[in-house]
């Protein structure tokens, strides 16, 4: 099954799950700006264009999480279902050929390449949960979890604010990544083309 692949394949490059949820939140806030600026006539209502767009990451070593917060589009119910839901993504089939092709280690760059960048978070997870809210005017907050088995779930709630947080459960070999030090080197090695700001436990990297 796609976890087990992308969990041993990438077994000697955990780090690059950081990577990919850094870059799906500056993918966020991007498309949040450009709607925000879009005088499409088809385009959505938003909500609190002015509020601050940022990528916020929080460290936890206590209960052993990393979290990932952005001020970006967020998700509706149909998109979280459609992005998160399907581990069955279009990508994952030629992902797992790609990996037998050109071998493990390029499974980082496979990775970026199909898409399945917010799975390689379950490397590390027990659990992951999200929290969303589309910018789209009117719209209800979700909760997404999963425990990289296969399934999920999604309910309603309530006080989540516009955008995303990702709550990254680490699995008791992977406790590094939730450790200030260490988080901050490795956003420094791999965030330098990322345009919003980055805030690791409340200071800018
Ligand atoms: P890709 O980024 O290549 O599309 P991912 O697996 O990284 O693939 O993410 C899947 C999809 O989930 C994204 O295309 C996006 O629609 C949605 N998504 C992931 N993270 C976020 C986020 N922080 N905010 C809004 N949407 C997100
Ligand atoms: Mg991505």
């Amino acid at each position: 099954m796609l976890l087990d692949i992308v969990a041993r394949s990438l077994y000697s490059d955990k780090e690059v799950f950081i990577r990919e949820l850094i870059s799906n939140a500056s993918d966020a806030l991007e498309k949040f700006r450009y709607m925000s600026v879009s005088a499409a006539p088809d385009m959505p209502q938003l909500e609190e264009t002015d509020r601050a767009l940022a990528i916020k990451l929080t460290t936890d070593k206590q209960n052993r999480t990393i979290t990932f917060q952005d001020t970006g589009i967020g998700m509706t119910k149909e998109e979280l279902t459609q992005n998160l839901g399907t581990i069955a993504r279009s990508g994952s089939k030629s992902f797992i050929e790609e990996i037998k092709k050109q071998g493990a280690e390029q499974a980082s760059s496979i990775i970026g390449q199909f898409g399945v960048g917010f799975y390689s978070a379950f490397m590390v997870a027990d659990k992951i949960e999200v929290f969303t809210r589309s910018s789209k005017a009117g719209s209800q907050g979700y909760k997404w979890s999963s425990d990289g088995s296969g399934t999920y779930e999604i309910q309603e709630a309530d006080g989540v604010p516009i955008g995303t947080k990702i709550i990254v459960y680490l699995k008791t070999d992977c406790r590094e990544f939730s450790d200030d030090d260490t988080v901050q080197n490795i956003i420094k090695k791999y965030s330098n083309f990322i345009s919003s700001p980055i805030y690791l436990n409340d200071e800018q990297v």
